[in-house]
């Protein structure tokens, strides 16, 4: 117990000591620069040449997201979320061990270069969290935290990161045994992140840069805008991608009807939801369960998105 107690203020040492390291030393190899960088440079663009003309620079809720992503980015990611996981994976070690079993790496794709290295970690990373995105529409319990994000009801880049830190504590969970069967350490992430913080921040920005062909590859606005839908056809939802859309569009769950450059956001009774970055934290705690195909506002229900809906607009 000692062990893990050690393990668990160590991490919060460790972490802290390296947060304030990060904002001490601008620097290439630097999240928090990065992200501050990457957030000023989708936002500018904004400024230049809006999707939607009429949308305030300072959109609603734009200090609150400015928060969420500070918070989800540093504090919880690179704090609480490493006591907690550095515990975890002590645990499963030692469990593991019960059985004889040292480690999980089925194969060790470290002696690949560095580019492959990235491109599967990047592919099959995404592909992972694409999975554990319809989850969070799929489960009852789940999508009472996933709310947080889809409370947005103006869009913008900042919108990226405003989400409940369970779903940290899910994508992580669920990414960890894949990846570490492979033999990914997190000392792996940072360009993978960096790159997947860009095309998240893309995605939800008020913007509209035309990619040609590659909008099937890529996610963009046009696509995410439609998974934040208040009116949505399917109960569950569409556009799941998180950086690639390809995903969507090989499982037949991509929507994009019409130009979604104006549609109401949200989910059914939105506008009640809780505003503050503290009543978030706390609401899918106390709410009771709700039924999604109600909470998404969905008038109909169809099991299949017609083919001739996909991919139409872009
Ligand atoms: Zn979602
Ligand atoms: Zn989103």
């Amino acid at each position: 117990m000692e062990k893990y107690w050690h393990i668990f203020t160590s991490s919060f040492s460790d972490y802290g000591n390296y947060l304030w390291r990060e904002l001490l030393h601008p620097g290439w190899g630097n999240y928090f620069y990065w992200l501050l960088g990457l957030s000023l440079f989708f936002w500018l663009l904004e400024i230049v040449v809006p999707w939607r003309k009429g949308q305030p620079l300072i959109r609603q809720d734009f200090w609150l997201d400015g928060f969420y992503m500070f918070f989800n980015f540093f504090l919880f990611s690179l704090v609480g979320f490493n006591a907690l996981s550095n515990i975890g994976v002590e645990a499963f070690n030692d469990f593991l061990g019960l059985f004889g079993i040292q480690n999980l790496v089925a194969f060790e794709i470290q002696s690949w270069t560095v580019w492959a290295q990235l491109l599967t970690l990047f592919l099959l990373r995404d592909f992972i969290q694409w999975n554990v995105h319809r989850l969070l529409h799929r489960s009852d319990f789940l999508w009472r935290f996933h709310k947080v994000h889809h409370s947005v009801q103006q869009m913008g880049f900042a919108a990226h990161l405003r989400f409940h830190w369970g779903e940290t504590v899910v994508y992580r969970t669920i990414e960890y045994i894949p990846l570490a069967m492979i033999g990914f350490g997190i000392q792996d992430f940072f360009l993978v992140h960096i790159f997947a913080t860009a095309i998240g921040h893309f995605n939800h920005s008020n913007l509209h840069i035309p990619l040609g062909p590659l909008r099937y590859l890529f996610n963009n606005p046009q696509m995410h805008i439609w998974h934040h839908a208040k009116h949505l056809p399917h109960r569950y939802g569409a556009n799941y991608g998180i950086s690639l859309s390809v995903w969507d569009y090989l499982f037949g769950t991509a929507y994009l009807p019409e130009d979604g450059r104006d549609i109401e956001l949200g989910f059914k009774e939105v506008e009640a939801y809780p505003k503050s970055f503290l009543e978030q934290q706390f609401h899918p705690f106390k709410e009771r369960s709700a039924i999604p195909q109600e909470e998404a506002g969905v008038e109909k229900e169809v099991t299949a998105i017609p083919a001739e809906e996909v991919g139409q607009l872009n």
